[in-house]
């Protein structure tokens, strides 16, 4: 069914409609399911609805994700890691009946926020509590956008259903493109947490693992640094595709390690208004959902893509450590702000840089902080290295910058040398070609790119056994998560985590 944006949707106009389709009388639909949301901007600009309609006594929705069990007494599994993956591998052990006992190095996430607003304000930057780390992980302050292409990994819906029942609007259980929005997730977050501590579940924030050892009697020791030891027969490992000291504990140890492909390039900012003109072809009103944007295109052999599109969001620094500069975009859950951000990223596979092939399963690991480091160095603070998107691509530098929402500031550099050669030209192709045959309008010097967008996935995996999901090199370890390179995204991380959980779970008889 297709309504106006604006107009509601009524219930007799969907059993009126669903009676005439099925060629029935309208007295045989007893209930009725949306399915999907859409907006159609094609001519009329409507909402799309998909609609499972039911006749008397049909159940109307039967997916139930699961009773939590009181597991104050029962065995305890160790989780490294309070992003979705952690989080979500919990809830998955309350309901098979284990206890999970989370250790998380950074804060709460009511404390976190003070951390967040002085990397803004002030520039510092606290390597265990930041944009990345923290409760609620990577995805905490963020857009909150609940896409994923991920369906062969399991069912959504048991992620999307939890989220709903600890605060989440449960529109996100039909639109498209679900989102929730930075100013809703803290609260999500907490609840979660509550929900674990009130079954018997434990939480350690500032807890910082620095070790990982097999015991004698067949158990993993997790030790932090500052000299905590938990050990337990199965350890999850959560810990996000920050988690660079992870990667380097590994490879101190000698322990397996894969290269893996990721992609780096800027964040793209221009004007809302004139994303809402392209993508309504200028018949936006105040009253539609604001515009995204997401395409994909190939130059000379590599993907250029958006990443992350952020409607209505601001631009936030994200590094982890003093020394970089790395930016990604949230949003609160109106998406109310004048700019349109998203990342805009080329494909990096390892044999792309040669250079760093000295570095083992490590190398774009330190192709990746060399280039944070770089912006770094060019600004000597979390102010980003900018440039007017015509400027980058006629490769001269821009005299005067846009407006622009990131609050630390914006530098006029010359992007098109900062960025490695091989992705500076290919974006120097792309930008006009988006502009031409995909978004008129897109091409503009009114859009401002800004460096770097370096923390779309990980750029090394842990690897693990593909039935049992343990690391290949300890039985009991589970690398799960972004972080161990098998999910990107906080729905399919969270997919990740309850997969990873049922595993452990299956593999202790639970
Ligand atoms: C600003 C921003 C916006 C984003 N927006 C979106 C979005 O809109 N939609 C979307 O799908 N994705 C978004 N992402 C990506 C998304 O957040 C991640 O894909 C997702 O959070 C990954 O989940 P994870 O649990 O695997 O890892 P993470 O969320 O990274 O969680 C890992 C956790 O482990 C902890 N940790 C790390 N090392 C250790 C250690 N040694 N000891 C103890 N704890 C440790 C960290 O503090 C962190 O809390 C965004 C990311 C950022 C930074």
């Amino acid at each position: 069914m297709a309504v106006p944006i604006g107009k509601s949707l009524e219930k007799d106009q969907i059993m009126a409609a669903a009676a005439r389709a099925l060629g029935v009388p309208v007295k045989s639909v007893s209930s009725y399911r949306i399915l999907r949301r859409s907006v159609d901007a094609r001519g009329e600009i409507l909402y799309r609805y998909r609609i499972a309609v039911y006749a008397a006594g049909e159940i109307c929705d039967d997916f139930r994700p699961g009773e939590y069990r009181d597991v104050s007494s029962a065995e305890p599994v160790v989780i490294v890691g309070a992003g979705p993956a952690g989080m979500f591998a919990a809830l998955k052990l309350l309901v098979l009946g284990l206890r999970p006992v989370i250790l998380e190095r950074g804060k709460d996430v009511h404390k976190r926020k003070y951390d967040i607003a002085a990397l803004s304000r002030e520039g510092t930057v606290d390597p265990d509590s930041n944009y990345c780390f923290g409760e609620g992980g990577a995805g905490t302050f963020s857009d909150g956008k609940l896409y994923t292409r991920s369906s062969k990994r399991g069912d959504i819906r048991e992620v999307m259903y939890r989220l709903v029942e600890f605060g989440a609007d449960p529109d996100i259980l039909v639109d498209a493109h679900p989102h929730i929005g930075s100013d809703r997730l803290p609260a999500i977050v907490e609840n979660i947490r509550n929900c674990i501590t009130g079954h018997g579940g434990e939480y350690h924030f500032g807890t910082r693992i620095t070790d990982i050892e097999r015991r004698g009697d067949g158990s993993i020791a997790v030790k932090s640094m500052d000299g905590r030891v938990w050990t337990s027969r199965k350890v999850i490992l959560a810990t996000g595709h920050s988690a660079r000291d992870i990667y380097e504990l590994f490879s101190r140890k000698g322990w397996a390690l894969e290269a893996k492909g990721f992609a780096l390039g800027v964040r793209v900012e221009h004007p809302q208004s004139l994303i809402n003109r392209i993508r309504y072809h200028g018949r936006y009103q105040p009253y539609m959902p604001v515009a995204e944007y997401s395409f994909v295109t190939q130059v000379e052999g590599r993907g250029v893509f958006s990443f992350c599109m952020c409607p209505g969001g601001i631009l936030v620094p994200s590094p982890t450590s003093p020394g970089e500069v790395v930016l990604n975009g949230m949003s609160n859950s109106a998406r109310n702000s004048r700019w349109a951000n998203a990342g805009v990223v080329v494909s990096v596979e390892p044999e792309d840089f040669p250079e760093y092939s000295k570095y083992g399963p490590l190398a774009l690991l330190e192709f990746q902080k060399n280039v944070e480091r770089s912006m770094f160095g060019f600004t000597g603070s979390v102010k980003a290295p900018a440039q007017r998107m015509m400027d980058f691509c006629r490769r001269v530098p821009s005299s005067a910058l846009p407006g622009t929402s990131y609050h630390p500031g914006a530098v006029p550099a010359p992007l098109h040398e900062l960025l490695p050669e091989s992705i500076s030209l290919r974006l120097k192709y792309a930008f006009p070609q988006i502009g031409n045959r995909i978004m008129k309008g897109y091409y503009t010097n009114e859009a401002l790119l800004l460096g770097v967008e370096s923390r779309t996935s990980s750029p090394v995996r842990i690897p693990r056994d593909p039935d049992s999901l343990e690391y290949t090199g300890m039985s009991g370890l589970y690398p799960c998560g972004e972080g161990a390179g098998y999910s990107g995204g906080i729905v399919s991380s969270a997919l990740d985590g309850i997969n990873t959980a049922a595993a452990v779970a299956g593999s202790m008889g639970a």
